[in-house]
This record gives structure tokens, C-alpha cells and sequence, in this order.
């Protein structure tokens, strides 16, 4: 057995004993006991385990588990033995503190024993109880069965420990009553179950103490579960103590009876007290594992049973273990005396066998034995008590009963709980459960019905109550317009007779009054009417004119667009025309000052006064310098000689006469109404001939002049030209000496070289040589007058170069006009510069004489006129004129390198 090697014969030990009961003991002393298992389903330390038996003790103060709990109790010696053996020394003698017990030989030698606890004659019931039989009570309560039995002689005191009552004493209550109490305060009544059973065993046969007539109780065995039963014993399940007091009582009058009748005594009998246990165990206690060994613990809550806990503990108060054979005196023949000790034998073989770890434990060989086999040979703990004597005369049964407590010490056990699902229970309770949700369900629905009839009922009463007081508030409120209307027809006739007296007192003047009112209405309500619709038309048009504006505004703002363009148009124009405005207000000034310089050269021929200005043909020569009273007498005479006269008075022989005739032709030239009949009459043959017949620079100078004045009109410049007037006037500038005379010819060329039909002529007739001879005389305004002749030239070849008329390099740089025009491009009198910036932009305007006027460096006057020229108009031209140019850009290109 597994224990075997935890005890061991130590020094402690004086001498070993050699018994000859049928126990083998191998004893010895252990000085503690060290194998402590912890849990209920492992082994003790021991080396091997036997599935058939052995008790052990498992709560963790206990300290000693997985075998069997044996505690050795000594009874106080009886009045007897105190009068008997009062010489005589106990045969034991007791070391509670060491666990230990000598067993005294005789005076000199003992052997002592070591038990799990040591019980003094002083030993209280209670602790008998708690060092016996609570470990084995808890156990149960945790749901393992569990054994306590007393074992020993008649008379030590079994009985005592086990099944007093207490009723006089309390603290002499034995461990079955205390072990009840305790069971009752651990478990709760409402769910939990205690039931009973209360047998006797005597020779093998099994009696029912709470029912005598149960004289011959079979045991069952399950051989699933190994658990045993006793189908036809009583079994009382009970609430408290006081009823199972009362069952003990039962059973103990009735063990008495049975004894009685069987003429035997209750010593040779063993009493077997069964308590069954069945505990609900709150989910987080239960220890159920499934087959993968998990805990069940995890299983669906809603649909998982109680479980239950069931213990069963057994109180076996064993017969007495005085050899029946010793006590034979007492009558029963050998066979009965087996069979009375049968069972005690059995279990003392069973402790052997179990204590050896041997192959055959003799279980079924007694009743007891197979009755316990489910509480001390398989599944239980148990404690085993052991009483004995201090009597020197019984140190025999004394030593035979202490060697079986050392044997049972030696005993171990597996444990097991007895825990399983109460399906049926579960069963039951959802049964309940469902019934009462039933039941519930339906107080419900009721409760629900009644409330719905309570609200509508209440409902119906509100709107009956509501209507009710409704049509009170109607009746009333009839009642009181009712009354007030009455009041109201009643102030209203009252009203009605005042105003009817008033009526008749007004007779018929109000009448005529309301008819002229009434039409005044009617007129109005005309009028408002024709406004109505006059408003009505006006909101139709300003819908219309609404819709008429959107498409408007889409056409004003085209139109906008393009009065900015116009508007830009025009200031483009705007521009234009200011210049020119410059160009005329600068001619007409030219022009009056021109005439001014005429008139006063006709005024005084000799006189060489300032003509700078003359640009424009005169036109008044005598006029303003004679006035009105003056004119009247050329007028006059003009009236009364008649034109031919005078004309013919141009070829008298007295030179003087031919100078007056010549000046009062001039004269008339200037006014323009002349300038036609002196031309029809012959007069402008005659001044141009006066050119060459005459000697006279005087005549030649007024003749000149006259033929200047006459040069204006455009169809004269033809007739001049058709009868050589050119050559003419070449020739008189050439032998002219008199720097009015050449202003003259200069000037009369001028006006011929604005004509545009007349250039080419004009040209091959030496007009432009002519004018550039007259530059010998370097008087301002002979050259002016060059000056302006060759601007007009340059204009009109410009004009006939743009329309395509001519092509060709200009005339004037073919006749050589320009290094002179170049050299007096600057000329610091403003009339001749003026007059040569124009000549030189119309000719750079053709990219025929760039190559020419480039070097000729007539470019340099170009850049000079487009920076620095005082005439805004002419500066812009040049500029124009300059950037349009091809060629003047590229050499102003390389100029700029150049220079650079
Ligand atoms: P058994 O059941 O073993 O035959 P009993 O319990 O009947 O023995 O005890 C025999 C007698 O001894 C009884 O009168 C009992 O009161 C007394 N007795 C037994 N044990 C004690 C004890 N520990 N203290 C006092 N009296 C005891
Ligand atoms: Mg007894």
C-alpha cells in the first residue's frame, strides 16, 4: 500500500509488537504525517492507489488526505474499574501533544503509536466531533460520501461518541447530532434535501430501524456508477433537527425492541446511520468537466440544469470487537458467533487487504463491507474513531483494537464527487416556470383587456361629458346673440322712428340732395372703373416694355459697343483733324502775312520790305494798301478807261506810262472777280511778254507780280503754262538782280508747282532749276518763296507717286534740289524750314528716293525733324514717315549699332 513506506519503524518505537490478531502490522512511528494531497481527485504521496478502498481527508486544514483518518479515543475508567483496578496502572497512557500512545506491557516495556489524533479521557464531545467527523461532514456537503465509524470493545465508548443525544446535556451531544446541526446550517431548505435512513445489521442481515417490519433490507448495487442502495429501506427526508432528534429515538426504541425480541444485545449489532445530502450548487462551485475535460461550467446558462450535489455520509456504530469465540459463555454456538462477527471480520480483512495494496479486496464476503463499498472501499473519506478501555485486564482487545487503527491509517482512497445535471428538476422548474409565464401572460392579457375597456370606457364618458357641456355652451351662447339681437332690433327701430321724424322734416331737399349724390357716385365710380382699366393697360405695357427692355438692353449693349468703337473712330479722327486745323490755321496765317508783305511791296515797288511770309498768290495787293478811298479812283478808273484801254497802254512808249499801266493790271489782279476779265482781255499775255520786251526790272518785278496773283487760279496756271510762262519767268529770274523781283518769279513758280497736272511740264520747262537759281540770292524771302515752290512740288509728285500716276525717283533729286533742300532743312527762318520739313517727309514717303535722301543725309534732317520739330504735325509725319520706311529703318539700325 501506498502509505506503507511513510511509516517507519523509528527509535521512538521501544518494541515491536507481534499481535496475533489477523491484522499484519508493520508499524512503526512517522513523525508527521507529510503526504498532503490537496485535491480531492489526486492521489496521497503514496506510490500507487487502490480504486477499491481507503479514506482520506481532504479539507485544506486538516492536513492530511487521501487516507484513511483514524483517532484513538480513551473512555475514562468506569466506577467498576476505579474500584477494581485502582491498584493497577492504566495499560495506555496517552501523549495527545505528539499524537502518541503507549501501549504498556508491563512496568517496564510499551509500544507506542502514532495516530491522526490522540483523545484523552478529557476529550470533550465537541472535539471529538471536530477532529473526527466535521472533515467528513464539510465532505459531504461538497458532495462525496463519507464515512465515520467507531470501532472498538464493548463498552469503550462508541455509542457514546457517536449517538448521544445531548437532551439533558447539550455538550454531550454525540457526532451524529452535531454532525446534522451542521449539515442543516450549511444547507438551504428551499432547495437543498436531507434525507435518512436508519439500519441495523445483525448476522447478515439487515433490519430497518425507522420500519421494523423491513426486517431484511437487500443491498443494490449500480454497476454503472458502483453506487449502492437499499431499495426497500425507509428513507425520511427531513427539514430540521428536532425531527431527525426524533428519528434517532425511533430508531433507538425500535433497535432496543428488535434486540429484545431477538434476545440479544446491541453490542453485537452494528447501527448504520445514512444521510443523504443533495445540494443545488451555484454554477461558479460546480466541478462537472465534460468528456474533453472542460468545465461545464461554460455551458449556455438559459438551457443548462441544476446541478446537484448529492453526499451520503454513514455513521456506522460498529459492534463490539471482543472476540465472540472469548465471550462464548454468553450462549451462541460458534457458527452464530462467526456470523455475528462476519462483518466486522470482513472489514478488518477489507482494511488489510486495502493496507497491503493488495490484488483481492474481500468486499463482498460481508453485508457491511458491500454496504460500505461505496464510503470506504471506493469513493468516501473516512474517519474512523477507535475507542478504547484504561483497563490493565482488557490491554488485549485494547492492543488487537488499536493494531486495527493503525491498518486503517494505512488505508487510501481516490475521492470522488457525486455531482450531476438535474435534468428532471430543470425539467420541472421550466415546467413551473413555463406555467406560471402562462399564467402570467394570461393576467396579463386580462389586466390589458380590462385597461383598454377602463380607457374606452373613460373615453366614451369624456366625450359624452364633452359634448354635453358643449352644447350647454352652444344653448347658452344662443341664448345670450339671441338677446342681444333683440336689443340690437329694438336700438335699431328706436333709431329708425328718430330718423324717419328727421326725413319727413327735411321733406324734399335731402331728396334731390341724394339723387345729386348718387350721380356724383355713379361719376365716380365711372372714373374709378376707367382707372381701374387705365392701370390695368399701363401694367400690361410695363410688362411689356419690361420684356421689351431685356431685348433692349441686349441691343444697348451692341450698340454701346459700337459707339465705342465710333467713339474711338472719331477721336482717331478728331486727332487728325486738329492737325490739320494746325496745318490750315498755320497757312492762313502764312497766307496774311503774305498778303500783308504784298500789299506793302505794291504800295512801295522799290521797297524791299519783308515778304519771308509770302506763301499763298496775292490776292488784294492794292486793295488794303490803298483803302477804300483809294480804291475808289482804280476802280474808277478801271470803269471809266476800260480794261483794253489800260491793257493797251502796257506798250505806250513812255516807260512811265507802261509802269502805271503795269502797276493798275497788278492791282486788279489781286481782286479774284478781275482776275477773269483781265485774263479774257488779253491781260495775262501781255504781263507775260512785258517779261521779255521789256528792260525795265521795275515792270518785270510788277509784271511778275501780277502774273503771281493770277497764277492762283488753277485754269490761269494752265494758260500760263501753255503760253511758256516758265521759260518766261526763267529767263526774268535769271537777269534779275532785285530780290523782290526774284520773289515774284519765285513766287508765281511756287503757285504754278502745286498744280498736279502741270509737273511734268513744269519740269522739262526748267522750272525747278529756275527756282533752285534763284537761291544765288540768299534774301529769306526770294527764298521762301523756293522754298514753298519746291513743298508744293514735293506734295503733288507725292500725291502722283501714291495714285500711281508717276514712278520714278522724285524730279527734284533728279534735278538736284537736294543738297540745297538738305542744307536748308534747318534754316533758322521759320517759313523756309518749315516749308523744306514738308518737302523732305513727302519725299521719304517713297522708297525710291531713300537710297538718295541717304546720302544725300537727308535721313539726319528727317531724325532731327521727327525729334525736334517745333510743329507737332510735321514732327508726327516724319516720324510716320521714318518708321514706315524700310530702308531708313535699316540704316537707322545700323547707325544705332554703329554708334553704339
Ligand atoms: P459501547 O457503545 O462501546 O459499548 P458505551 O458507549 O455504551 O460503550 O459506553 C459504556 C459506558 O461508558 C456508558 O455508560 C457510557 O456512558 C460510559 N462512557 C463511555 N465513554 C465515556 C466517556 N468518554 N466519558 C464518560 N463516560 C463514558
Ligand atoms: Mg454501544
Amino acid at each position: 500500500m501506498a502509505n506503507n513506506n511513510s511509516y517507519k519503524n523509528g527509535g521512538v518505537k521501544t518494541k515491536s509488537i507481534s499481535s496475533s490478531s489477523s491484522f499484519s502490522f508493520s508499524g512503526g512511528y512517522k513523525s508527521k504525517p507529510s503526504s498532503v494531497n490537496s485535491g480531492p481527485r489526486r492521489n496521497s504521496t503514496g506510490s500507487g492507489s487502490n480504486s477499491a478502498g481507503g479514506f482520506h481527508k481532504d479539507t485544506p486544514s486538516s492536513g492530511v488526505s487521501g487516507r484513511v483518518r483514524v483517532a484513538v479515543r480513551l473512555r475514562p475508567r468506569n466506577n467498576e474499574e476505579l474500584s477494581t483496578d485502582a491498584d493497577f496502572a492504566d495499560c495506555v497512557e496517552l501523549q495527545p501533544e505528539l499524537k502518541r500512545l503507549k501501549l504498556l506491557r508491563n512496568n517496564w516495556d510499551s509500544d507506542t503509536f502514532e495516530f491522526d489524533e490522540v483523545l484523552t479521557e478529557f476529550a470533550s464531545q465537541k472535539r471529538v466531533y471536530e477532529v473526527v467527523a466535521k472533515p467528513v461532514v464539510e465532505s459531504v456537503l461538497d458532495g462525496y460520501n463519507g464515512t465515520v465509524m467507531a470501532y472498538g470493545q464493548t463498552g469503550t465508548g462508541k455509542t457514546y461518541t457517536l449517538g448521544r443525544l445531548g437532551d439533558e446535556d447539550t455538550s454531550a451531544r454525540g457526532i451524529m447530532v452535531r454532525a446534522m446541526e451542521d449539515i442543516f446550517a450549511e444547507i438551504s431548505p428551499e432547495i437543498d434535501s436531507i434525507s435518512v435512513s436508519y439500519l441495523q445489521l445483525y448476522m447478515e442481515t439487515i433490519q430497518d430501524l425507522l420500519d421494523p417490519t423491513n426486517d431484511n433490507l437487500s443491498i443494490m448495487e449500480d454497476p454503472k456508477s458502483g453506487d449502492i442502495t437499499l431499495p426497500g429501506a425507509s428513507l425520511i427526508e427531513i427539514r430540521d433537527q428536532t425531527s431527525f432528534i426524533e428519528l434517532l429515538r425511533l430508531g433507538e426504541a425500535h433497535r432496543f425492541a428488535a434486540n429484545t425480541k431477538l434476545n440479544t444485545e446491541s453490542s453485537r449489532s452494528h447501527a448504520i446511520l445514512m444521510v443523504h445530502v443533495k445540494r443545488s450548487v451555484k454554477e461558479k462551485d460546480s466541478v462537472i468537466t465534460n468528456e474533453n475535460g472542460n468545465s461545464k461550467s461554460h455551458m449556455n446558462r438559459t438551457m443548462k440544469p441544476p446541478v446537484v450535489r448529492k453526499g451520503k455520509l454513514i455513521v456506522v456504530d460498529l459492534a463490539g470487537s471482543e472476540r465472540i469465540d472469548k465471550s462464548g459463555s454468553e450462549g451462541h454456538t460458534l457458527e452464530e458467533a462467526k456470523s455475528i462477527n462476519l462483518s466486522l471480520s470482513a472489514l478488518g480483512k477489507c482494511i488489510n487487504a486495502l493496507a497491503e495494496n493488495s490484488s483481492h479486496v474481500p468486499v463482498r464476503d460481508s453485508k457491511l463491507t458491500r454496504l460500505l463499498r461505496d464510503s470506504f472501499g471506493g469513493t468516501a473519506r473516512t474517519s474512523l474513531v477507535i475507542t478504547i478501555g484504561p483497563s490493565p485486564r482488557h490491554r488485549g482487545e485494547t492492543s488487537s483494537t488499536i493494531m486495527f487503527g493503525q491498518r486503517a491509517m494505512k488505508v487510501e482512497n481516490m475521492l470522488k464527487i457525486k455531482e450531476e445535471f438535474d435534468y428532471k428538476s430543470l425539467a420541472r422548474k421550466l415546467d413551473v416556470q413555463v406555467e406560471s409565464l402562462i399564467a402570467e401572460h394570461e393576467r396579463q392579457q386580462k389586466a390589458y383587456r380590462d385597461e383598454i375597456k377602463r380607457i374606452s370606457m373613460e373615453a366614451k364618458k369624456q366625450v359624452t361629458d364633452a359634448e354635453k357641456s358643449y352644447a350647454d355652451c352652444l344653448e347658452k351662447e344662443r341664448l345670450k346673440y339671441k338677446k342681444d339681437c333683440m336689443e340690437s332690433i329694438k336700438k335699431l327701430e328706436a333709431q329708425l322712428a328718430v330718423n324717419q321724424i328727421k326725413d319727413d322734416s327735411l321733406h324734399k331737399a335731402p331728396n334731390r340732395e341724394l339723387i345729386e349724390v348718387k350721380k356724383l357716385l355713379q361719376n365716380e365710380t365711372l372714373l374709378r372703373k376707367t382707372a381701374e382699366e387705365e392701370v390695368k393697360n399701363l401694367q400690361n405695357q410695363v410688362t411689356q416694355y419690361k420684356r421689351s427692355e431685356v431685348a433692349g438692353n441686349a441691343e444697348i449693349a451692341k450698340l454701346r459697343t459700337m459707339l465705342d468703337n465710333e467713339v474711338h473712330q472719331r477721336e482717331k479722327l478728331e486727332e487728325e483733324i486738329s492737325m490739320l486745323q494746325n496745318q490750315l490755321l498755320q497757312i492762313s496765317f502764312d497766307a496774311d502775312e503774305t498778303r500783308k508783305q504784298i500789299e506793302s511791296g505794291d504800295h512801295s515797288v522799290d521797297m524791299t520790305g519783308d515778304m519771308g511770309s509770302l506763301v499763298s498768290p496775292i490776292r488784294h495787293p492794292q486793295i488794303k494798301y490803298s483803302g477804300e478811298q483809294e480804291k475808289g479812283p482804280v476802280a474808277k478808273l478801271f470803269e471809266q478807261v476800260g480794261l483794253q484801254k489800260i491793257l493797251s497802254l502796257l506798250e505806250a512808249e513812255d516807260p512811265d506810262v507802261r509802269i502805271h499801266a503795269v502797276k493798275v493790271i497788278a492791282n486788279l489782279a489781286a481782286e479774284a472777280t478781275n482776275q477773269e476779265k483781265i485774263v479774257e482781255a488779253g491781260g495775262l499775255t501781255s504781263l507775260l511778254s512785258l517779261l521779255t520786251t521789256s528792260e525795265d526790272e521795275n515792270i518785270h518785278r510788277v509784271a511778275a507780280g501780277a502774273i503771281a496773283n493770277l497764277a492762283m487760279n488753277e485754269s490761269n496756271q494752265e494758260l500760263i503754262m501753255s503760253q511758256g510762262g516758265i521759260s518766261l519767268l526763267a529767263i526774268t529770274a535769271e537777269n534779275a538782280d532785285d530780290p523782290q523781283t526774284l520773289r515774284m518769279v519765285a513766287g508765281a513758280i511756287a503757285n504754278l508747282c502745286g498744280n498736279d497736272k502741270l509737273q511734268l511740264m513744269l519740269r522739262a520747262e526748267g522750272g525747278i532749276k529756275a527756282l533752285l537759281g534763284m537761291v544765288r540770292c540768299r534774301h529769306p524771302d526770294v527764298l521762301a518763296q523756293v522754298a514753298r515752290g519746291i513743298a508744293n512740288f514735293a506734295k503733288c509728285e507725292s500725291r502722283a507717286s501714291t495714285q500711281g500716276i508717276k514712278s520714278g525717283k522724285s524730279l527734284l533729286i533728279e534735278d538736284g534740289a537736294l543738297p540745297w533742300i538738305v542744307k536748308n532743312a534747318n534754316n533758322e527762318a521759320s517759313p523756309i524750314r518749315r516749308h523744306i520739313e514738308l518737302a523732305l517727309c513727302h519725299m521719304a514717303q517713297h522708297e525710291v528716293n531713300a537710297k538718295d535722301m541717304i546720302t544725300g543725309g537727308a535721313l539726319w534732317e528727317l531724325v532731327r525733324i521727327s525729334r525736334d520739330c517745333s510743329r507737332e504735325d510735321i514732327k508726327i509725319l516724319a516720324r510716320r514717315t521714318l518708321s514706315s520706311s524700310p530702308s531708313f529703318q535699316v540704316e537707322l539700325k545700323h547707325l544705332r549699332l554703329n554708334s553704339s
